[in-house]
């Protein structure tokens, strides 16, 4: 074989691994949701009736850290089935981008936890708009299976006079579907790849397959 064919085949392979880790990672969503479906509705025959719903978005300041397949379904849903919310979605990524190797850094060097940094001082996720995923249909695994029973106001960040108590996360549901979203962590070791080294926060990942940036997490910044 060539050289050129060499590339010509391995181009080729690339587009049909990325291929094959956008389809699991659509399979993967609807199993979990059909998994938290189950889940939920076993919580409120038991008297405990989740209290997330749309227009409460506390928890889309947390760090959310995902596989590359993953978001690779979600750009791919973005330009096929909303190409229109990209132009506004990449300037809110890019002005994450930049809290997030500004003010980030200098709050957890005055000491600051690494959680309250993200969650009270943090911007929110560069998908929410109006305090709902713009992104709902392909959001991430992680985002699918945070659920709390506790009130709405036990979710803001500590200090918020509206707080009350902690949340209460006693669902489970995150560690019931793990062994559903490990089939990409199968997949994509068996192409060759350290899955792993696939998982970077979601504006990072947006960043970079969207063009916001091609090394979106370049630098140094705080360890995870
Ligand atoms: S992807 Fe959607 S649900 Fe997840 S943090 Fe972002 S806005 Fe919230």
């Amino acid at each position: 074989m060539s050289r050129k064919q060499q590339r010509i085949a391995n181009k080729l392979a690339t587009q049909e691994h990325a291929t094959q880790r956008r389809s699991l990672a659509l399979k993967v969503f609807d199993e979990v949701d059909a998994l938290v479906d189950r889940e939920v509705a076993r919580s409120i025959a038991r008297g405990r009736t989740p209290t997330c719903s749309r227009g409460c978005s506390h928890c889309c300041r947390q760090e959310v850290y995902v596989p590359r397949a993953e978001v690779e379904a979600i750009v791919e849903w973005l330009e096929s089935s909303a190409p229109h919310l990209i132009a506004d979605l990449k300037i809110r990524i890019a002005a994450w981008l930049s809290w997030y190797r500004s003010q980030y850094p200098r709050l957890v060097a005055s000491g600051v936890s690494r959680r309250d940094a993200f969650y009270a001082h943090g911007p929110q996720c560069p998908a929410l708009v109006d305090d709902a995923c713009s992104i709902y249909p392909v959001r991430p695994v992680f985002c699918r299976t945070h659920y709390v029973v506790s009130p709405a106001d036990a979710c803001r960040p500590e200090g918020d006079p509206a707080r009350s108590d902690a949340p209460v996360q006693s669902l489970g549901i995150f560690t019931k579907t793990a062994p559903i979203a490990t089939r990409l962590r199968a997949l994509v070791e068996s192409q060759g790849s350290d899955f792993n080294g696939t998982v970077h926060l979601l504006p990072e990942w947006l960043a970079h397959l969207l063009d916001v940036e091609q090394q979106p997490w370049r630098g140094a910044r705080p360890a995870r």
